[in-house]
């Protein structure tokens, strides 16, 4: 059998198994040891530690953690995936395949039930594309016992997540981390990598989790409303955009008070003017 993790291993595991690839779930199997290595190696994960993986696949990246880490909880969607990976790993114990959407999955639950005797727990994936974002946010926005995530994903939204003011990247999604994570991109991969080829360039992601929010802020429900209003139309300036959902005199006040200009755009923003209009309306709406 070919080399993990090259395109001999790939394509001997799909012929062999007769798989056929499934786009609906965004399958794209990564062909090259050199990035796998470097996507576990960016993790600095050791033997002490667990790994939580999102679509394991054919076993490539699994088996690299299966090799470092202590633990290996991987969560597969595709039933059909299941006998090759078991085949695949068949030479570690140190792993669990949960079948489930992980849009769907329990984490802490499962974190409580497999992962308790390990000191630290990452998140190391090749995502499928069709739902990075909501992975993201909803994995970020549980508050679980994670320190990292180190995760491939299309080059846009990579860019996205890394994304500084002033810059055409910089969205609502860009702030959002930034809150929660300090967020690198830390390589750049070509599509021609993977088998089949998506039809977008990726990148590795490494997000490592704050213990406490950077800044601290009032009200966190408030905060992600005026992220999410005040780039409702990225062409339009703060005024319109937060007169949608606010009173108009009311924002103005708050703009005076805050010495930003009404025509200025959410783009020119730091998380910490997001903060400032956040905790001015939490203390002074309704009063
Ligand atoms: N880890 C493998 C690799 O690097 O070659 C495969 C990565 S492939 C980009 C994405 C994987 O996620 C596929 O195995 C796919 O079946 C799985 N997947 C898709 N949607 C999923 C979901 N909602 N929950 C769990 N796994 C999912």
């Amino acid at each position: 059998m070919s080399k993990i993790g090259s395109v001999g291993f790939v394509s001997e595991a799909l012929q062999k198994n007769k798989f056929k690839i499934k786009k609906k779930y965004g399958q794209n199997f990564l062909t090259d040891a050199g990035i796998l290595e470097s996507i576990v190696a960016a993790s600095e994960v050791t033997a002490k530690d667990a790994v939580i993986e999102i679509g394991p696949g054919l076993g490539a990246l699994t088996e690299l953690l299966c090799k470092t880490a202590g633990f290996v909880l991987a969560y597969e969607i595709d039933h059909e995936l299941l006998p090759i990976l078991h085949h695949n790993l068949s030479g570690f114990q140190n792993y669990k395949i949960i079948e489930e959407d992980i849009l769907k999955a329990n984490l802490l639950e499962d974190i409580h039930q497999y992962l308790t005797d390990y000191e630290t727990i990452y998140v190391v994936a090749n995502l499928p594309y069709y739902i990075t974002t909501p992975i993201l946010t909803g994995l970020l926005s549980k508050n679980l016992p994670i320190k990292r995530y180190v995760m491939m994903m299309q080059l846009e939204v990579a860019n996205r997540i890394c994304g500084k003011p002033d810059t055409k990247e910089y969205n609502a999604l860009s702030v959002w981390i930034e809150y929660r994570a300090d967020a690198k991109k830390i390589l750049k991969v070509p599509r021609n990598v993977f088998i089949p080829e998506p039809n977008v360039d990726s990148a590795v992601v490494r997000l490592d989790v704050y213990d406490q929010p950077p800044l601290a802020v009032k009200d966190e429900g408030i905060l992600f409303e005026v992220i999410r209003v005040c780039f409702w139309q990225r062409r339009k300036t703060l005024f319109n955009n937060l007169s949608m959902a606010y009173p108009k005199e009311f924002i103005l006040n708050m703009l005076q008070a805050l010495t930003l200009s009404p025509t200025i755009r959410a783009e020119a923003l730091s998380l910490k003017d997001f903060i400032q209009i956040s905790d001015y309306i939490t203390q002074n709406l309704n009063k």
